[in-house]
């Protein structure tokens, strides 16, 4: 795909959403930190439910790690591997609280030492929370990415690292979330809606459904 393709459809996506987000409730840092490790593997609706009974009673690494596992567990018992999730967010307090005074870490590097952390939550909490252009390759990500011809790429670090190379600057901070929603919601895996799609004449997929 062409660098003017590209624009074009950056372009369109910003028009229909110009500020974009995830869709995790959360209200600082931390809570994104934990909803992010509670959605893998699960949906952001149902992270949602269990963490508006959480939140509101214990948001603070302190506060989750005086929970303990059993604790944690009866409010995320309805996520999927809650008992691994329970363990890593606990023990991920409790660095938090020793090596970060209570805070989320700002780096990358810091931020893959955290329990349940890989590359992809690093990438959610430095773009979601602290404002950097990193790019979050998720299963849908990876397959619009590869469909429409943004970045093509066998595996996640590959288009990872495409997208952020192709990606015009003034796009880079909101791109994933537009291209995760187009993902959610559009271009489904399933079958695509494309006879509605806004990208529609940009994108290269060859096997378009419903074209128009
Ligand atoms: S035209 Fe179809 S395949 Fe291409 S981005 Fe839109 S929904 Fe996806």
């Amino acid at each position: 795909m062409n660098a003017s393709k590209r624009y074009e459809i950056f372009s369109r996506l910003r028009a229909a959403n110009p500020h974009p987000t995830t869709e995790l409730e959360y209200n600082s840092p931390f809570e994104l930190l934990v909803a992010v490790t509670l959605s893998a593997q699960a949906t952001d609706k149902g992270v949602n439910i269990a963490t508006r009974k959480l939140f509101p009673q214990a948001n603070t690494p302190e506060a989750i790690a005086a929970l303990g596992e059993d604790g944690l567990r009866d409010f995320i018992k309805t996520i999927g591997l809650f008992k691994t999730k329970a363990k890593n967010i606990i023990a991920t307090c409790q660095i938090l609280i020793q090596n970060h005074g209570s805070e989320v870490p700002r780096t990358r590097e810091e931020l893959e030492k955290l329990p349940g952390v890989g590359r992809k939550t690093a990438n959610v909490i430095l773009n979601t929370a602290f404002g950097e252009p990193t790019m979050a390759v998720d299963t849908h990500i990876f397959r619009i990415s590869n469909r429409t011809r943004i970045a093509t790429g066998k595996n996640v670090m590959e288009v990872e690292l495409k997208l952020l190379k192709v990606i015009p600057k003034e796009f880079r901070l909101d791109a994933h979330h537009w291209l995760i929603l187009h993902g959610r919601y559009q271009c489904i895996a399933r079958k695509p809606k494309c006879a509605t799609c806004i990208i529609n004449d940009l994108c290269e997929y060859k096997e378009k459904t419903n074209v128009l």
